[in-house]
């Protein structure tokens, strides 16, 4: 059954991560081949996914699994539940990961998957079955060695966890490292939960010390209250900032003197949308236009574009979604000083644990969440460093000089190895 949803997609994003790439290229002088190696996905594999749904009749699902690059390790990415996914959605997001991995430094390329669905619409029972069908569909293309999801926008560490068991059951024997962001009680990590929020603290504080700021009485927009909008503010709030306001697919609220982040976390968990929450009630499209220090768009691509991001009155913009930004709003936010603290840097934080938790996982021996949150931070800030130095000393936005580094990276790996046959 075809899913006709309204799309957040204003552009294709899978030509637009091509462009940025071709800008890149010609910022750091990238050979034409290498290019053309780089803008395209390696694999991609969409498959129907029939469903019996709980009233006995079958649906039959769409869903993908692209992995863009692999020059420098296994894929890794991860499964998004959507009704508005795309093909060049996934192809995009893929891409992404792959730069976000590099930015790193992870032993890893990059891939996404999809389906096509409402995961709010779905019974326990129909997730559970169509997820279960999902993975033996793409199980020869799966495995710690070879590409290992993890959760995205709509997918849960219970999702995760069918996919283990699945791809389990047809080896045989428990295969700990072919998903991350299991629940703890079958191998997931300490921290991976809130490892993407993390990370987005992380780079902000950075970012407001190379300003001689603190992140103490920032007033925060958050659009996206999921994973990582939820926890990111969570976090910020309890080091004395200040969320003004929140948002998710509902719509947002919005409180000068700082939302109850605890209260609004709750409400979500017991399955409630901010529509029900109380408060000043506020549109998403009126939050990304808010007067804040900091807006920090956590939900899906494309919401700041060329006809709004004029009016953004933040200083500040941290990435907590892949793809928040079109490239016109980018040279628009720009123009207008506003700092970009890119995606591949700022939400990096779920994928280095990921990586994490695939280690404990192959080794079977897992760690503290000190030691987790601890070489988290290192690689976070250690790759902020990075990018901040070539943005000082090359004079170019931060994307650029994010995505310059990561793509540097995945060339020398490819040229290294070289191309078979
Ligand atoms: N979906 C997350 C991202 O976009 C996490 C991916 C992963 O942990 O592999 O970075």
């Amino acid at each position: 059954m075809a899913v006709e949803a309204e799309s957040h997609l204003k552009e294709n994003p899978f030509r637009l991560a091509q462009a940025q790439l071709r800008k890149v290229a010609d910022t750091i002088g990238l050979d034409d081949d290498i290019v053309a190696v780089l803008g395209e996905c390696k694999k991609a594999v969409e498959v129907a996914i029939p469903t019996t749904m709980d009233d006995g009749s079958v649906n039959v699902f769409t869903g993908w699994r692209v992995t863009h690059n692999v020059a420098r390790g296994p894929s890794k990415g991860g499964i998004r539940y959507h009704p508005a996914a795309t093909l060049d959605e996934v192809k995009a997001l893929a891409m992404w990961m792959t730069w976000k991995c590099a930015l790193m430094n992870l032993p890893f390329g990059g891939a996404k998957g999809a389906v096509v669905c409402d995961p709010r619409e779905l019974s326990l029972g129909e997730l559970e079955r169509m997820t279960r069908r999902f993975t033996s569909e793409i199980v020869n293309e799966i495995g710690p060695e070879k590409d290992i999801p993890a959760p995205d926008v709509g997918t849960t560490p219970a999702v995760m966890a069918w996919i283990f068991d699945t791809f389990s059951m047809n080896q045989g024997h428990s295969v700990l490292s072919v998903v991350t962001g299991k629940p703890l009680a079958v191998g997931g990590s300490l921290g991976r939960e809130e490892a993407t929020g993390r990370g987005v603290l992380f780079c902000l504080q950075e970012a407001l010390g190379r300003q001689g700021a603190a992140l103490e009485g920032k007033r925060i927009a958050v659009q996206g209250f999921g994973n990582v909008g939820g926890a990111f503010a969570e976090l910020a709030s309890g080091l004395g900032a200040t969320i003004v306001a929140i948002s998710d697919v509902s719509g947002g609220i919005y409180d000068a003197s700082g939302v109850d982040i605890a209260a609004a976390r709750a409400h979500g968990r017991a399955g409630g949308t901010l529509v029900d929450f109380g408060g000043e009630r506020i549109t998403n499209e009126e939050l990304l236009a808010l007067d804040c220090d900091v807006l920090a768009p956590c939900a899906l691509e494309q919401v700041l574009t060329r006809e709004n991001a004029d009016r953004v009155r933040a200083k500040l913009v941290v990435e907590g979604a892949n793809g928040p930004t079109t490239p016109e709003a980018d040279e628009i936010l720009q123009g207008n000083g506003v700092l970009v603290l890119p995606d591949v840097l700022a939400n990096a934080g779920g994928v280095v644990v990921s990586y994490f938790e695939w280690v404990q996982g192959l080794q079977e021996l897992f760690w503290k969440e000190e030691e987790v949150n601890r070489r988290l931070k290192e690689i976070v800030s250690g790759a902020f460093a990075e990018t901040w130095a070539r943005h000082e000393h090359d004079g170019m936005p931060l994307r650029l000089a994010a995505y310059g580094l990561a793509v540097e990276r995945v060339a020398e790996a490819s040229l290294i190895r070289g191309l078979y046959p």
